[in-house]
């Protein structure tokens, strides 16, 4: 390689609050992907992807012009044309729109759909929490039972419980419009004689947002939440009818959850049900690995017909850093069916053609072609969990054979290079009958 005049600049770093994912970390957002993809497909939901960029206005008019996630959080830029734009902080918001500029109200209702993408919020940098996260989420659009409600959050619960984490569900209703208002003037009521007491966040928020003044992490502003008055002895008895029904099917279906008071969600589109999905234990005071509601006033508040809704959204790096703390059992090896592994250059030229043709025959199949001793070779088709390693040299070619190595027991035969695919096969398949034996 010719040398390279040293840049006098300095190195160019990742932007604060991103995160590289890596090779080794690629396993579990597979395992999360395929679990969520699986869900899916069991419960009837379909994919659906919007742009991460949107016009800031969906936002404010949603999730809240007051809200942490508008006030302080987005992204938000003017176009070289003019446009307000922001890049999307949660996906309810975009789905929504999609839902109501694609005519889906005359789908089949509920219309369910899921989506696994980046969100953005300029939030502080720390450990579970970026500036650029991921989420998958749920929704289910356009239907009001509480069944519906209840099945999200069984949904939500059983993922991570499939994922090998031990979870529980906090659950609270947050009324509607109608119930709402009355009850922030008694909580305003019940705050006006601490103002001096709350945190500078909660000052402001005690005018714009009261609501959150329940939600805040702060030692006496959490003393002065315990001690609040509670949404769920304000709700109005529609409101208060629904959130039993969603209680009582949690019942049936044996969810563990926590009725909880302070669960208010950050955003202000929520009505009726709001659930946040913990760890259990100690670990559930810090950070919710997910979170969702009901949002019956979403659709029209965009413009759309009357429309409940109920969705909910998970954290996907905060779902793996749990998985790595519980030491979730999952294949990390990327395992293949056959190694291919050559000695000298003519041996190579002959090899390279060989993994195309087997790759084309639908093994799969791994290399090395820069490495030259054999030993390195077949210490790298034991690090890629190869059932099989065809190795050729100049004898073999010679003779027009090759050996095929059984890494598990260490035993090597010759085989005919024409009949490598057929060999192959027949062993493989041997090896998948003995498989499914031992699992039965
Ligand atoms: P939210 O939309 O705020 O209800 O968030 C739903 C879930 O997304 C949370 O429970 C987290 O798992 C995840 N989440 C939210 N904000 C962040 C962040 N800044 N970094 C990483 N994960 C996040």
């Amino acid at each position: 390689m010719p040398k390279i005049k040293k840049a006098k600049k300095s190195r160019v770093q990742l932007v604060k609050g991103m995160k590289d994912i890596l090779a080794d970390e690629q396993v579990y957002w597979s395992v999360i992907r395929d679990k969520v993809t699986e869900m899916a497909k069991n419960y009837g939901f379909s994919r659906i992807d919007t742009p991460v960029v949107e016009f800031t206005s969906l936002f404010k008019r949603t999730i809240g012009e007051e809200t942490d996630v508008v006030s302080k959080e987005m992204y938000s830029f003017v176009t070289q044309g003019g446009d307000k734009l922001s890049l999307r902080p949660e996906n309810t918001a975009g789905v929504v729109r999609s839902y109501i500029e694609h005519g889906m109200l005359n789908l089949p209702q509920p219309v369910k759909l899921f989506y696994i993408g980046p969100q953005f919020r300029h939030d502080k940098p720390q450990a579970g929490r970026y500036r650029q996260f991921w989420q998958f989420g749920f929704e289910a659009i356009g239907d009001e039972d509480p069944v519906v409600d209840a099945q999200m959050i069984v949904m939500s619960y059983s993922i991570l419980k499939d994922l090998g984490l031990d979870v529980e569900v906090q659950i609270n209703s947050v009324g509607d419009s109608e119930c709402r208002p009355q009850y922030l003037k008694v909580l305003k009521q019940y705050y006006q004689g601490y103002k001096k007491e709350l945190c500078a966040d909660c000052t402001k928020r005690f005018t714009k947002n009261t609501l959150r003044l329940l939600d805040c992490k702060s030692k006496r502003c959490k003393e002065l939440a315990d001690e609040a008055p509670q949404l769920v002895d304000h709700l109005s008895s529609d409101c208060k009818n629904h959130f039993m029904a969603v209680l009582e099917y949690l019942d049936e279906m044996d969810i563990k959850y926590n009725l909880n008071p302070k669960i208010v969600r950050g955003l202000d589109y929520y009505t009726r049900t709001a659930w946040e999905i913990v760890e259990s234990g100690e670990k559930g005071k810090l950070n919710a690995l997910g979170g969702g509601g009901r949002y019956d006033e979403l659709v029209a508040l965009l413009g759309g017909r009357e429309t409940p809704g109920v969705g909910f959204a998970m954290g996907i790096e905060r779902v793996i850093l749990s998985m790595q703390e519980a030491k979730t059992e999952i294949d990390k090896t990327k395992s293949c069916d056959v190694y291919v592994a050559q000695l000298g250059t003519e041996a190579r030229k002959k090899t390279l053609k060989l993994f195309e043709e087997l790759i084309s025959k639908g093994f799969s199949v791994a290399e090395n072609m820069s490495k030259k001793g054999l030993k390195d070779q077949l210490d790298a088709a034991n690090k890629r969990g190869a059932k099989y390693t065809l190795i050729l040299g100049q004898k073999e070619i010679a003779d027009d054979t090759i050996l095929l190595r059984d890494m598990e027991s260490g035993v090597q035969e010759v085989i005919n290079f024409k009949k490598i695919d057929r060999e192959l096969t027949k062993r493989l398949e041997a090896l998948q009958v003995k498989l499914a034996k031992v699992k039965k």
